[in-house]
């Protein structure tokens, strides 16, 4: 790779986009990293090593791409802006054997690549606020699960997969991120780290791939589907929940009282083992 730009110089990003009659995109959450530290730290998180097969879900023009493939990873990248495309294409990647672009809309494209090639070993991305949470979701409840994947995020979508049972940010989220991850806040990003700076602070996040499984690979799609259920109004008690759900309510204060569940529980006072036992009572 020949390419040699400054991608934290808010001045050189301007001329490259004005050169190519390119400009910020709201709607695709488009706000590039332009902290030198932060790029090191992801890539420290990240622990590339060459070879390792890597997916990007935004590359922008290349800010952390670059690094990637100059660590000797073989990067596929799913990219939405056309203009971005071409100049990853003509002006940052050419002839680069270890980078591939995927042009269009990754919540699309990226179940294609899976089910043709497999998990990557890493997904690495500073992913747009938009579609963040659901493309991490999509990939959990389609069985989608590399060793390790390192994302920037909104701080609020971070906090809520680090969440604890019992406190505010707990939720099916955390519960579904958890399920075959442990996730851990790397560290924080002030919004004056990207440009344009968006509204809010964001967060990076590192899930590393859990051998120790709390539901058993073939409940998993069974036990999503009970989380959207007991998880469907938070304000409302399980109980509600399921009958709501259409479970009747005497086989659900059945099942509580066998797992020695308070009948008023809400969801949210619940671990995922507990959730997953309950579940498992009521399938019986
Ligand atoms: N990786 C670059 C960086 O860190 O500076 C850019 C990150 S920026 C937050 C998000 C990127 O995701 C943008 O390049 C945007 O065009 C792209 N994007 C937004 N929605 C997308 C989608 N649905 N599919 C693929 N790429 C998308």
């Amino acid at each position: 790779m020949v390419w040699d730009f400054d991608y934290t110089s808010v001045n050189s990003i301007k001329t490259l986009l004005n050169g190519s009659g390119l400009y910020m995109n709201r709607k695709f959450g488009q706000n590039f990293l332009i902290n030198r530290n932060a790029l090191n730290r992801i890539m420290s998180e990240a622990q590339v090593k060459a070879g390792m097969k890597v997916w990007e879900v935004g590359p922008g023009i290349g800010a952390l791409t670059t690094r990637l493939v100059n660590a000797g990873a073989d990067v596929k990248a799913f990219e939405i802006d056309r203009g971005f495309c071409a100049i990853l294409k003509e002006k940052v990647f050419v002839n680069e054997k270890n980078f591939t672009l995927i042009e269009g809309d990754v919540l699309k494209n990226w179940e294609s690549e899976y089910r043709n090639n497999g998990a990557p070993d890493l997904v690495c991305a500073n992913l747009p606020y938009n579609i963040g949470s659901v493309f991490i979701a999509r990939l959990i409840e389609e069985r989608c699960l590399p060793p390790r994947m390192v994302f920037t995020l909104q701080k609020e979508v971070v906090r809520r997969m680090c969440g604890e049972v019992g406190s505010e940010l707990y939720g099916s989220f955390s519960i579904l991120t958890s399920l075959d991850y442990a996730n851990r806040e790397a560290f924080l990003l002030k919004s004056t780290s990207f440009w344009p700076a968006p509204d809010v602070d964001s967060a990076v996040i590192v899930m590393e791939k859990r051998e120790k499984r709390i539901v058993n690979e073939d409940d998993v799609k069974k036990y999503i589907d009970f989380l959207h259920v007991v998880f469907s109004a938070r304000r409302k008690t399980l109980l509600n929940n399921l009958k709501a759900g259409g479970y009747s309510a005497e086989r659900v204060e059945r099942a509580l009282e066998k797992n020695m569940m308070n009948p008023a529980v809400r969801a949210e006072a619940l671990s995922a083992g507990e959730l997953y036992s309950l579940m498992k009572t009521l399938c019986e």
